[in-house]
């Protein structure tokens, strides 16, 4: 066996053998592929009302859902937006949407009016699915041949998520998917820029399910007696690809949590005996940390994951000494990897024994590399270098952006993530460090150049860099640099000020330091590792 750069040394696999993966499947059909089996089962569990939804009951609504939007106009390949936050709706919408053929693009509803028609404008969103406390939000877009529809009561010019609900399944019109048609649309800024969309196709979507809950030892085993835990919001993909869609491929029981809060979780868990919880880092320090867990029966956890962010290995330890009978370790995501690049083996049907720290090792059928960050030639085992991913479940690209797609995905079709890890003897990946501008506050993504945008637009503000600042609640806050214009006069304060009021509470400045001349290369570009550097020698 031999590769590019010599040996096959370099060159990165799961230990577990290589599955069958329904490629040609759109990705309801190989979600539902089991429901005459399922279809009693609960499937979504309404964590506000207790009210279920057993699998039959949402295959039939996400069918009415296809063809109330075929309906509403709505044609193969268009976009629909979800604003939502979690709720049983959001699953309803993505899954006839799907059936439908057309692709959902997926969007925090806490986003500014600016931010949301940033990406409703670029994605083309035809159709708005959200919340009526919301609505208001869209009332610059709406003029424009848009139709917006609210899960609540109608706000005036907005419609009843039942005309899709309620809409008769018989009318959905028959479309014929292509495994490379795009399915989800959600945004990220990648590598460096502004956030993009990333196509991720039915094939790719069914190949990151599969490459987790399919096979005879699956890397990520959940079955049909599972109850899994959905607090992390669906319009990530994180959420969205294991809490979703792995799940109905399981036959799972989905419990869904509009918005997390500790006491809430925790009874939640207790109530409904969740077996598999997806967290992110902050979520885990609760767990780990807050006394209060101790008062609640938690024992029904066999899986706590964690993912989007970086995790300490201390806290990794402290979680597993207060809940010793689950099996908790890391998986790692990034929204253009499909989302899943590695998953934890602890967590598959025949465990493997994990290190603390570890964030998984590369899922089957797919191949992992890492490579010098300075001549991107690849390393061997134990030495650190930018991690790149290749495999059925990577995006297509991003949505009209063809330079940012060639900048992220290599001729031999090698996903570069921008982060810096390294695969130990075991096939274990310990990420160190990140190459790219992106800023994870408490596994959100801030994108810096989005912030920097706004910076320089303000009259007395010259020029501005945006780089994350470590910190023991968020793991990194954005922080800006900025150079004045000649002669004026801004506080900090007035800074943080006028960029609070453009973003979503995570991409708030939460300090400005003043420069006279952001530091660049010769060519112009931040010098962010610099920046970053000044930062960590005890500016703050
Ligand atoms: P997103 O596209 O929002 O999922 O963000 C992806 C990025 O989050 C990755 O490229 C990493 O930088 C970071 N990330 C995700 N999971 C982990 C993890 N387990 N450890 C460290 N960083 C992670």
């Amino acid at each position: 066996a031999k590769m590019e750069n010599g040996a096959d040394e370099y060159l990165f696999r799961s230990k577990l053998p290589d599955i069958q993966i329904p490629y040609h499947l759109p990705l309801h059909t190989y979600c539902f592929e089991r429901l005459s089996e399922f279809a009693e089962k609960p499937c979504l569990i309404d964590g506000a009302t207790g009210k279920i939804y057993n699998y039959g009951e949402v295959e039939l609504i996400s069918r009415k859902v296809a063809a109330g939007l075929a309906k509403l106009g709505l044609k193969q390949g268009e976009v629909v937006m979800l604003l939502l936050q979690n709720c049983v709706e959001f699953a309803f919408v993505f899954l006839g949407s799907s059936i439908r053929g057309a692709i959902t693009t997926t969007a925090n509803p806490f986003y500014t009016p600016g931010e949301i028609a940033k990406q409703a404008n670029a994605s083309g969103a035809r159709i708005i699915v959200t919340q009526a406390a919301y609505a208001d939000k869209l009332t610059d877009l709406k003029s424009e041949n848009l139709i917006v529809i609210t899960i609540d009561s109608p706000p005036e010019g907005c419609q009843h998520i039942s005309v899709l609900t309620e809409a008769d399944e018989s009318e959905c019109p028959s479309v014929n998917i292509d495994p490379d048609d795009v399915v989800a649309l959600p945004y990220s800024s990648g590598a460096t820029g502004l956030p993009k969309g990333v196509m991720l196709t039915h094939k790719g979507c069914v190949s990151s399910v599969a490459q987790q809950v399919d096979g005879e030892n699956p890397n990520l085993y959940m079955h049909s007696e599972d109850v899994i835990l959905c607090v992390l919001p669906l319009f990530h993909i994180y959420s969205l690809n294991a809490a979703l869609l792995c799940a109905l491929r399981a036959g799972a029981a989905i419990l869904i949590m509009q918005k997390f809060n500790t006491v809430a979780l925790l009874e939640l868990i207790q109530r409904f005996k969740v077996t598999i919880a997806p967290f992110v880092p902050p979520i885990v320090l609760e767990m780990a940390k807050n006394p209060i867990v101790l008062n609640y029966d938690v024992s029904s956890i066999r899986v706590i994951m964690s993912g989007g962010a970086p995790l300490g290995k201390e806290l990794e330890d402290a979680l597993r000494a207060r809940l010793p009978k689950a099996k908790f370790g890391q998986g790692y995501g990034m929204t253009e990897a499909g989302p899943v690049p590695a998953m934890n083996l602890a967590f598959a049907k025949e465990p493997y024994p994990v290190k603390s720290g570890a964030c998984g090792t590369v899922v089957p059928n797919a191949q992992m590399k890492i490579i010098d960050t300075e001549t991107g030639q690849c390393l061997p085992r134990n030495k650190p270098g930018e991690i790149c991913i290749r495999g059925p479940q990577i995006m297509k690209g991003y949505l009209n952006d063809p330079e940012a797609t060639a900048r992220t995905i290599d001729e031999e079709g090698w996903l570069h993530t921008g982060d810096v890890g390294f695969i130990d003897n075991d096939e274990e990946i310990f990420i160190v460090d990140r190459v790219k501008e992106l800023i994870k506050y408490k596994g959100f993504q801030v994108a810096p150049a989005e912030l920097e945008a706004i910076l320089v637009n303000h009259p007395f503000i010259a020029d501005a860099a945006v780089v994350p600042q470590k910190n023991e609640a968020a793991g990194e806050i954005p922080v800006a640099f900025v150079v004045k214009s000649n002669g004026a006069e801004i506080s900090e304060q007035e800074i943080k000020e006028f960029v609070a009021k453009q973003v979503v509470f995570y991409k708030k400045i939460q300090k400005v330091f003043f420069l006279d001349a952001i530091p660049k290369s010769p060519s112009g570009k931040i010098l962010r590792k610099d920046l970053r550097a000044r930062l960590n020698a005890g500016m703050h």
